[in-house]
Protein backbone atom coordinates (compact mmCIF):
# COMPACT_ATOMS: atom_id res chain seq x y z
CA UNK A 1 0.00 0.00 0.00
CA UNK A 2 1.16 3.58 -0.42
CA UNK A 3 0.46 5.86 1.80
CA UNK A 4 0.39 8.60 -1.29
CA UNK A 5 -2.51 10.84 -2.05
CA UNK A 6 -2.74 14.15 -4.58
CA UNK A 7 -5.03 16.30 -4.89
CA UNK A 8 -6.51 17.98 -7.64
CA UNK A 9 -7.73 21.58 -6.72
CA UNK A 10 -11.40 22.21 -8.39
CA UNK A 11 -11.20 26.30 -8.33
CA UNK A 12 -14.24 27.89 -7.94
CA UNK A 13 -13.12 30.80 -5.65
CA UNK A 14 -15.22 30.23 -2.49
CA UNK A 15 -17.06 27.35 -3.89
CA UNK A 16 -13.87 25.75 -4.83
CA UNK A 17 -12.81 22.18 -3.25
CA UNK A 18 -10.53 19.37 -3.65
CA UNK A 19 -10.54 16.26 -4.96
CA UNK A 20 -8.21 13.96 -2.84
CA UNK A 21 -7.05 10.53 -4.28
CA UNK A 22 -5.31 7.70 -2.56
CA UNK A 23 -5.52 4.67 -1.17
CA UNK A 24 -7.38 3.12 1.48
CA UNK A 25 -8.77 6.91 1.97
CA UNK A 26 -12.49 5.57 3.24
CA UNK A 27 -10.09 4.43 6.82
CA UNK A 28 -7.59 7.83 6.61
CA UNK A 29 -9.23 10.47 5.36
CA UNK A 30 -10.40 11.87 8.95
CA UNK A 31 -8.28 15.14 8.19
CA UNK A 32 -9.45 15.68 5.28
CA UNK A 33 -13.14 15.33 6.31
CA UNK A 34 -13.05 17.00 9.92
CA UNK A 35 -13.29 20.33 8.70
CA UNK A 36 -16.18 19.96 6.62
CA UNK A 37 -18.34 16.73 8.57
CA UNK A 38 -17.10 17.10 12.32
CA UNK A 39 -19.79 18.04 15.30
CA UNK A 40 -22.31 17.47 12.38
CA UNK A 41 -24.63 15.12 11.27
CA UNK A 42 -24.45 13.11 8.05
CA UNK A 43 -26.44 11.06 6.36
CA UNK A 44 -24.94 8.49 3.83
CA UNK A 45 -26.65 7.90 0.65
CA UNK A 46 -25.85 4.80 -1.32
CA UNK A 47 -26.70 1.73 -2.99
CA UNK A 48 -27.13 -1.86 -1.09
CA UNK A 49 -23.76 -3.53 -3.06
CA UNK A 50 -21.76 -0.45 -1.94
CA UNK A 51 -23.03 -0.61 1.80
CA UNK A 52 -22.70 -4.03 2.10
CA UNK A 53 -18.74 -4.18 0.58
CA UNK A 54 -17.74 -0.59 1.90
CA UNK A 55 -19.54 0.81 4.38
CA UNK A 56 -17.50 -0.83 7.59
CA UNK A 57 -14.55 0.73 6.04
CA UNK A 58 -15.82 4.72 6.50
CA UNK A 59 -17.83 3.93 9.69
CA UNK A 60 -15.28 4.27 11.65
CA UNK A 61 -14.09 7.74 10.42
CA UNK A 62 -17.79 8.59 10.62
CA UNK A 63 -18.35 7.94 14.11
CA UNK A 64 -15.27 9.47 15.00
CA UNK A 65 -16.34 12.79 13.53
CA UNK A 66 -20.31 12.95 13.56
CA UNK A 67 -22.50 13.49 15.99
CA UNK A 68 -24.56 11.35 14.27
CA UNK A 69 -24.93 9.48 11.10
CA UNK A 70 -27.54 7.62 9.20
CA UNK A 71 -27.36 5.59 5.76
CA UNK A 72 -30.30 5.83 3.27
CA UNK A 73 -29.72 3.51 0.26
CA UNK A 74 -31.42 4.04 -3.10
CA UNK A 75 -31.68 0.95 -5.87
CA UNK A 76 -28.33 0.25 -7.26
CA UNK A 77 -27.76 1.87 -10.97
CA UNK A 78 -29.69 3.83 -13.28
CA UNK A 79 -32.93 3.33 -11.57
CA UNK A 80 -32.27 5.53 -8.96
CA UNK A 81 -32.29 8.74 -11.12
CA UNK A 82 -36.06 9.34 -11.53
CA UNK A 83 -38.56 11.12 -9.70
CA UNK A 84 -39.76 8.62 -8.00
CA UNK A 85 -36.48 7.34 -6.40
CA UNK A 86 -35.33 11.64 -5.83
CA UNK A 87 -38.99 12.45 -4.04
CA UNK A 88 -38.25 8.98 -1.62
CA UNK A 89 -35.11 9.69 -0.79
CA UNK A 90 -35.77 13.28 0.07
CA UNK A 91 -38.95 11.72 2.34
CA UNK A 92 -36.57 9.72 4.39
CA UNK A 93 -34.23 12.62 4.82
CA UNK A 94 -37.48 14.35 5.89
CA UNK A 95 -38.18 11.34 7.98
CA UNK A 96 -34.65 11.56 9.51
CA UNK A 97 -35.40 14.91 10.92
CA UNK A 98 -31.93 16.42 9.85
CA UNK A 99 -31.78 20.01 8.99
CA UNK A 100 -29.82 22.60 6.64
CA UNK A 101 -26.42 22.16 8.78
CA UNK A 102 -26.61 18.14 8.09
CA UNK A 103 -23.84 16.76 5.47
CA UNK A 104 -24.88 14.80 2.53
CA UNK A 105 -22.59 11.95 1.61
CA UNK A 106 -22.96 10.27 -1.64
CA UNK A 107 -21.33 7.05 -1.52
CA UNK A 108 -21.58 5.12 -4.58
CA UNK A 109 -21.42 5.12 -8.05
CA UNK A 110 -22.40 8.05 -10.77
CA UNK A 111 -26.07 7.22 -10.30
CA UNK A 112 -26.00 7.17 -6.52
CA UNK A 113 -23.79 10.64 -7.08
CA UNK A 114 -26.68 12.27 -9.12
CA UNK A 115 -29.42 11.46 -6.90
CA UNK A 116 -27.80 12.51 -3.76
CA UNK A 117 -26.73 14.82 -5.37
CA UNK A 118 -30.29 16.85 -6.43
CA UNK A 119 -31.55 16.07 -3.26
CA UNK A 120 -28.56 18.31 -1.91
CA UNK A 121 -29.21 20.61 -3.86
CA UNK A 122 -33.39 20.60 -2.98
CA UNK A 123 -33.60 19.55 0.28
CA UNK A 124 -33.89 22.72 2.40
CA UNK A 125 -32.86 24.96 -0.69
CA UNK A 126 -29.24 23.41 -0.72
CA UNK A 127 -27.19 21.55 1.70
CA UNK A 128 -23.50 20.16 1.93
CA UNK A 129 -22.58 17.30 -0.06
CA UNK A 130 -19.22 15.09 0.02
CA UNK A 131 -18.93 12.88 -2.86
CA UNK A 132 -17.04 9.49 -2.61
CA UNK A 133 -17.24 8.04 -5.83
CA UNK A 134 -17.02 4.05 -5.72
CA UNK A 135 -16.57 3.68 -9.57
CA UNK A 136 -13.80 4.54 -12.35
CA UNK A 137 -16.25 6.72 -14.18
CA UNK A 138 -17.33 8.38 -11.49
CA UNK A 139 -14.05 9.06 -9.97
CA UNK A 140 -12.60 10.88 -13.34
CA UNK A 141 -15.83 11.94 -14.32
CA UNK A 142 -18.75 12.07 -12.93
CA UNK A 143 -18.27 13.00 -9.19
CA UNK A 144 -16.49 16.41 -10.40
CA UNK A 145 -17.83 19.48 -11.32
CA UNK A 146 -21.59 19.79 -9.60
CA UNK A 147 -23.66 18.81 -12.20
CA UNK A 148 -26.75 16.05 -11.26
CA UNK A 149 -29.33 14.47 -12.92
CA UNK A 150 -32.19 12.02 -13.23
CA UNK A 151 -34.01 10.48 -16.06
CA UNK A 152 -37.43 11.14 -17.48
CA UNK A 153 -39.24 8.90 -20.29
CA UNK A 154 -38.57 11.89 -22.45
CA UNK A 155 -34.45 10.95 -22.04
CA UNK A 156 -31.92 10.53 -19.59
CA UNK A 157 -30.22 13.60 -17.65
CA UNK A 158 -32.84 16.12 -18.84
CA UNK A 159 -33.87 17.41 -15.25
CA UNK A 160 -31.01 18.44 -13.15
CA UNK A 161 -29.23 21.21 -11.32
CA UNK A 162 -25.76 21.97 -10.45
CA UNK A 163 -24.80 21.13 -7.19
CA UNK A 164 -20.95 21.44 -6.06
CA UNK A 165 -19.57 19.14 -3.40
CA UNK A 166 -17.49 19.92 -0.53
CA UNK A 167 -14.83 18.02 -1.61
CA UNK A 168 -14.79 14.59 -3.27
CA UNK A 169 -12.79 11.39 -1.58
CA UNK A 170 -10.84 8.95 -4.82
CA UNK A 171 -10.18 5.66 -2.97
CA UNK A 172 -8.83 3.92 -5.67
CA UNK A 173 -8.91 0.82 -2.76
CA UNK A 174 -12.61 0.26 -4.03
CA UNK A 175 -12.13 -0.32 -7.33
CA UNK A 176 -11.06 -3.83 -6.49
CA UNK A 177 -14.50 -5.00 -6.40
CA UNK A 178 -15.82 -2.92 -9.27
CA UNK A 179 -16.77 -5.29 -12.31
CA UNK A 180 -13.83 -5.76 -15.25
CA UNK A 181 -16.37 -4.79 -17.90
CA UNK A 182 -17.40 -1.19 -15.19
CA UNK A 183 -13.32 -0.54 -14.98
CA UNK A 184 -12.90 -0.62 -18.57
CA UNK A 185 -15.91 1.95 -19.00
CA UNK A 186 -14.10 4.44 -16.91
CA UNK A 187 -11.05 4.26 -18.55
CA UNK A 188 -12.85 5.02 -21.85
CA UNK A 189 -13.31 8.58 -19.92
CA UNK A 190 -9.74 8.80 -19.08
CA UNK A 191 -8.59 7.75 -22.63
CA UNK A 192 -10.75 10.71 -23.27
CA UNK A 193 -8.75 12.78 -20.75
CA UNK A 194 -5.45 11.40 -22.36
CA UNK A 195 -6.34 12.90 -26.09
CA UNK A 196 -7.76 16.56 -24.12
CA UNK A 197 -4.45 17.08 -22.39
CA UNK A 198 -1.66 16.33 -24.75
CA UNK A 199 0.84 14.12 -25.83
CA UNK A 200 2.84 13.32 -23.15
CA UNK A 201 -0.31 12.03 -20.82
CA UNK A 202 -1.30 10.19 -23.65
CA UNK A 203 1.60 8.40 -24.53
CA UNK A 204 1.89 7.69 -20.77
CA UNK A 205 -1.40 6.10 -20.97
CA UNK A 206 -0.32 3.60 -23.77
CA UNK A 207 2.68 2.61 -21.53
CA UNK A 208 0.96 2.60 -18.06
CA UNK A 209 -2.41 1.16 -19.12
CA UNK A 210 -1.94 -2.37 -18.50
CA UNK A 211 -0.73 -1.91 -15.24
CA UNK A 212 -3.56 0.96 -14.12
CA UNK A 213 -5.99 -1.76 -15.45
CA UNK A 214 -4.30 -3.92 -13.39
CA UNK A 215 -5.04 -1.91 -10.25
CA UNK A 216 -1.47 -1.36 -9.58
CA UNK A 217 -2.18 1.63 -6.72
CA UNK A 218 0.81 4.06 -8.07
CA UNK A 219 -0.48 4.46 -12.03
CA UNK A 220 -3.90 4.03 -10.97
CA UNK A 221 -3.44 7.26 -8.69
CA UNK A 222 -1.93 8.70 -11.80
CA UNK A 223 -4.42 8.49 -13.93
CA UNK A 224 -7.39 9.42 -12.10
CA UNK A 225 -5.23 12.66 -10.94
CA UNK A 226 -5.40 13.28 -15.10
CA UNK A 227 -8.51 12.88 -15.14
CA UNK A 228 -9.81 14.84 -12.32
CA UNK A 229 -7.19 17.42 -13.07
CA UNK A 230 -8.85 17.60 -17.18
CA UNK A 231 -12.22 17.68 -15.46
CA UNK A 232 -10.95 20.39 -13.03
CA UNK A 233 -9.42 22.81 -15.64
CA UNK A 234 -12.46 22.78 -18.04
CA UNK A 235 -14.80 23.36 -15.06
CA UNK A 236 -13.55 26.00 -13.57
CA UNK A 237 -13.02 27.82 -16.74
CA UNK A 238 -16.91 27.28 -17.40
CA UNK A 239 -18.47 26.24 -14.58
CA UNK A 240 -22.05 26.74 -15.84
CA UNK A 241 -21.31 24.58 -19.23
CA UNK A 242 -21.69 27.73 -21.84
CA UNK A 243 -18.61 27.08 -23.90
CA UNK A 244 -15.24 25.32 -22.74
CA UNK A 245 -16.92 22.78 -20.83
CA UNK A 246 -18.01 21.23 -24.01
CA UNK A 247 -14.24 20.46 -24.61
CA UNK A 248 -14.78 17.56 -21.82
CA UNK A 249 -17.74 15.90 -24.65
CA UNK A 250 -14.70 14.62 -27.23
CA UNK A 251 -16.63 11.81 -28.18
CA UNK A 252 -19.75 12.23 -26.67
CA UNK A 253 -21.86 13.26 -29.82
CA UNK A 254 -21.48 9.78 -31.21
CA UNK A 255 -21.39 8.27 -27.65
CA UNK A 256 -24.76 9.31 -27.04
CA UNK A 257 -26.26 8.68 -30.35
CA UNK A 258 -24.91 5.10 -29.84
CA UNK A 259 -26.50 4.51 -26.34
CA UNK A 260 -29.97 5.95 -27.24
CA UNK A 261 -29.63 3.91 -30.77
CA UNK A 262 -28.65 0.39 -28.48
CA UNK A 263 -31.63 1.32 -25.88
CA UNK A 264 -30.14 3.03 -22.75
CA UNK A 265 -28.59 0.49 -20.67
CA UNK A 266 -27.12 -1.86 -23.42
CA UNK A 267 -23.82 -0.45 -23.41
CA UNK A 268 -22.22 1.00 -20.58
CA UNK A 269 -21.53 4.61 -21.11
CA UNK A 270 -17.19 4.66 -21.37
CA UNK A 271 -17.92 1.70 -24.05
CA UNK A 272 -19.81 4.20 -26.48
CA UNK A 273 -17.25 6.88 -25.58
CA UNK A 274 -14.34 4.58 -26.67
CA UNK A 275 -16.16 3.89 -29.88
CA UNK A 276 -17.05 7.83 -29.98
CA UNK A 277 -13.39 8.41 -29.51
CA UNK A 278 -11.88 6.56 -32.51
CA UNK A 279 -15.16 8.19 -34.43
CA UNK A 280 -14.27 11.56 -33.43
CA UNK A 281 -10.67 11.46 -34.29
CA UNK A 282 -11.71 9.68 -37.46
CA UNK A 283 -14.02 12.60 -38.14
CA UNK A 284 -11.17 14.99 -37.23
CA UNK A 285 -8.29 13.37 -39.78
CA UNK A 286 -11.53 12.73 -42.77
CA UNK A 287 -12.10 16.68 -42.42
CA UNK A 288 -8.31 17.22 -42.73
CA UNK A 289 -7.83 18.77 -39.10
CA UNK A 290 -5.97 16.22 -38.22
CA UNK A 291 -3.47 13.69 -39.35
CA UNK A 292 -4.53 10.47 -40.14
CA UNK A 293 -2.14 8.64 -38.02
CA UNK A 294 -3.12 10.45 -34.87
CA UNK A 295 -7.11 8.01 -35.57
CA UNK A 296 -5.26 5.27 -35.82
CA UNK A 297 -3.19 5.42 -32.69
CA UNK A 298 -6.49 5.91 -30.82
CA UNK A 299 -7.80 3.41 -32.44
CA UNK A 300 -4.43 1.14 -31.44
CA UNK A 301 -4.63 2.08 -28.02
CA UNK A 302 -8.59 1.20 -27.59
CA UNK A 303 -7.65 -2.25 -29.20
CA UNK A 304 -4.70 -2.46 -26.96
CA UNK A 305 -6.71 -2.58 -24.08
CA UNK A 306 -9.67 -4.23 -25.47
CA UNK A 307 -12.12 -1.14 -24.94
CA UNK A 308 -14.53 -1.28 -28.24
CA UNK A 309 -11.94 0.65 -30.97
CA UNK A 310 -15.16 1.15 -33.64
CA UNK A 311 -18.83 0.94 -33.50
CA UNK A 312 -19.24 -2.51 -35.13
CA UNK A 313 -17.20 -3.48 -31.98
CA UNK A 314 -19.88 -2.82 -29.65
CA UNK A 315 -22.36 -5.40 -29.19
CA UNK A 316 -25.34 -4.79 -31.53
CA UNK A 317 -27.81 -8.11 -31.84
CA UNK A 318 -28.33 -6.34 -35.71
CA UNK A 319 -26.16 -4.01 -37.59
CA UNK A 320 -25.51 -0.58 -36.54
CA UNK A 321 -27.12 2.38 -39.01
CA UNK A 322 -25.33 5.25 -39.45
CA UNK A 323 -28.52 7.24 -40.32
CA UNK A 324 -29.76 6.30 -37.36
CA UNK A 325 -27.45 7.28 -35.31
CA UNK A 326 -27.25 11.35 -37.27
CA UNK A 327 -31.07 11.53 -36.34
CA UNK A 328 -29.56 11.03 -32.86
CA UNK A 329 -27.36 13.47 -32.97
CA UNK A 330 -29.69 15.98 -34.25
CA UNK A 331 -31.64 15.64 -31.23
CA UNK A 332 -29.03 15.66 -28.62
CA UNK A 333 -29.29 18.33 -26.47
CA UNK A 334 -26.08 19.49 -27.28
CA UNK A 335 -27.52 20.52 -30.59
CA UNK A 336 -28.19 24.06 -30.86
CA UNK A 337 -30.03 25.28 -33.20
CA UNK A 338 -30.05 22.35 -35.47
CA UNK A 339 -26.39 22.34 -35.66
CA UNK A 340 -24.76 19.30 -34.28
CA UNK A 341 -21.93 20.33 -32.34
CA UNK A 342 -18.74 17.99 -32.53
CA UNK A 343 -15.31 18.18 -30.07
CA UNK A 344 -12.46 17.30 -32.87
CA UNK A 345 -9.18 17.11 -33.21
CA UNK A 346 -6.59 19.33 -34.42
CA UNK A 347 -3.61 16.75 -32.85
CA UNK A 348 -3.77 14.95 -29.14
CA UNK A 349 -4.17 17.84 -26.91
CA UNK A 350 -5.35 20.60 -29.15
CA UNK A 351 -9.72 19.88 -28.94
CA UNK A 352 -12.33 22.58 -30.65
CA UNK A 353 -15.54 22.69 -30.93
CA UNK A 354 -16.83 23.05 -34.46
CA UNK A 355 -20.88 23.00 -34.81
CA UNK A 356 -20.29 23.42 -39.16
CA UNK A 357 -19.38 19.78 -40.16
CA UNK A 358 -21.34 18.52 -43.17
CA UNK A 359 -24.00 15.95 -42.67
CA UNK A 360 -22.28 13.83 -45.37
CA UNK A 361 -19.01 13.70 -43.60
CA UNK A 362 -20.63 11.98 -40.62
CA UNK A 363 -22.31 9.32 -42.45
CA UNK A 364 -19.21 8.78 -44.54
CA UNK A 365 -17.16 8.22 -41.84
CA UNK A 366 -19.65 6.12 -39.97
CA UNK A 367 -20.17 4.24 -42.59
CA UNK A 368 -16.83 2.67 -42.31
CA UNK A 369 -16.76 2.91 -38.25
CA UNK A 370 -20.40 1.02 -38.29
CA UNK A 371 -18.97 -1.88 -40.94
CA UNK A 372 -18.45 -5.38 -39.57
CA UNK A 373 -15.32 -7.70 -40.25
MG1 LIG B 1 -18.99 11.02 -20.19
Amino acid sequence: MTNERRTVRVDLGERGYDIVIGERLLETAEDVLAPIVAGRRAVVVTDAVIRDAHLPRLAAVLDRLCDRWDTVTVPAGEDAKSFRELEALLHRLLDLGIDRSTVLVAFGGGAVGDVAGFAAALFMRGIDLVQIPTTLMSQVDSAVGGKNAINTPHGKNLVGTFHQPRIVLDDVSVLESLPRRELLSGYGEVVKCGLIRGEAEFAWLEENAPSLLALDAGPLIEAVRMGCGTKAGIVASDERDRGDRALVNLGHTFAHALEAEAGYGALLHGEAVAAGLAAATALSARLGHCDPRVAERVRGHLRAVRLPDRVAALASDRPWDPRALLTHMAHDKKTVAGRIHFVLLRGIGSPFVDGTVPGQAVLDVLDGECRRG
